[in-house]
């Protein structure tokens, strides 16, 4: 059986607007096993972002974490200093890449400056075995000509070499967890596979575990091992990719499928899901999905489903009511 790496309880985050203190995502639990990929999938709004930065303690000033227990290798993080934080866990057992790797990388810093530092920091070794470990890292992320690009600064690079320099900085201190947030949404498609090939067979070398963050579900089917889906903070369905695919059960997840484009879609219109979601402030009572959803019931106005079992699934929604109830989130 494998183990658990990462285990997220109860987790909620607030943030803080001119109209008041919200939950951006709202008492959400999962774990993440060991070289496994777990796929956290949603639209903009949904939580997924915002729960991976949590975990990295990167929120915006505005935010906090206000419940909640996060488990790196069975030790709570929220419980350690933030120094603690820093030293121990960010950088060396979990790392992050991002969406837009030049926001990430520092502008005026040479490639192999910037990867050397981490390692030094991270690994207490001499400049030049950080600069050898650098070189390697970058063959190992497929970097052609490393020897030259080590001392490129990020503008000379494009924007598919510039992601493999981010996976080999998050990489360099061989970390348990590696958090993907939308890393291929800025790239075109062939360097989209590239980067997804990459970041598979880096997960078998490294043994690492990924929480990989996107809305785009033609990656999760690539990619993922597990997926949750998250609809206003909340997780709505949970379950193995094959199943989510194959037999999803909440009409949410099920409107997400159905607006995949598949081969034999190559004329008309895809459907879509009616409604948008709705903001952080303006989040309906009841059911956060009522107002799209097509199997809507009185009581999904007014009240919060509760989380039932369906076969390998969990599912958010009064339509399984008769089953196991896993938790009942009931507010
Ligand atoms: Fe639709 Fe009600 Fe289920 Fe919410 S609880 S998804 S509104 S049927």
């Amino acid at each position: 059986m494998s183990k658990t790496i990462l285990r997220v309880e109860d987790l909620s985050v607030r943030f803080r607007t001119e109209e008041g203190v919200f939950n951006a995502v709202d008492n959400i639990s999962f774990t993440l096993e060991e070289q496994k990929t777990l796929a956290i999938v949603g639209e903009s709004g949904s939580g997924k972002s915002v729960t991976s930065l949590a975990i990295m303690q990167l929120l915006a000033e505005n935010g906090h974490i206000s419940s909640g227990e996060i488990y790196v290798d069975d030790e709570n993080i929220l419980n350690m200093s933030s120094s603690q934080v820093q030293h121990n866990i960010l950088g060396k057992k979990i790392s992050m890449i991002f969406q837009e790797p030049m926001t990430a990388l520092n502008p005026i810093l040479k490639i192999g400056d910037q990867i050397t530092e981490s390692i030094i920091e991270h690994q207490g070794t001499g400049k030049k075995e950080a600069y050898e470990i650098a070189l390697d890292t970058l063959k190992q992320v497929g970097i052609p000509s490393p020897e030259q690009r080590i001392k490129q600064f990020p503008h000379e690079l494009s924007g598919g070499m510039r992601q493999r320099v981010m996976i080999a900085m998050a990489l360099v201190t061989r970390p348990k967890i590696m958090i993907a947030d939308e890393p291929t949404t800025a790239l075109d498609v062939t360097i989209e596979a590239q980067i997804l090939n990459l970041i598979e067979q880096l997960k078998s070398t490294f043994k690492t575990s990924i929480l990989f963050v996107t809305h785009d579900l033609n990656v999760v089917a690539d990619i993922a091992d597990d997926v949750i889906v998250m609809y206003c903070g909340q997780i709505i369905e949970r379950g193995p990719v094959v199943d989510i695919f194959e037999n999803p059960q909440h009409p949410y997840t099920k409107g997400l499928l159905a607006t995949m484009p598949t081969l034999e879609d190559h004329k008309g219109e895809l459907p879509t899901i009616q409604g948008g979601v709705p903001s952080i402030t303006q989040r309906p009572g009841g059911c956060y999905f009522h107002p799209r959803c097509p199997h809507r019931m009185k009581k999904c106005e007014t009240q919060s489903p509760g989380v039932y079992t369906v076969g390998q699934q969990q599912v958010k929604c009064f339509l399984f009511e008769g089953n196991k109830e896993e938790r009942n989130d009931g507010k």
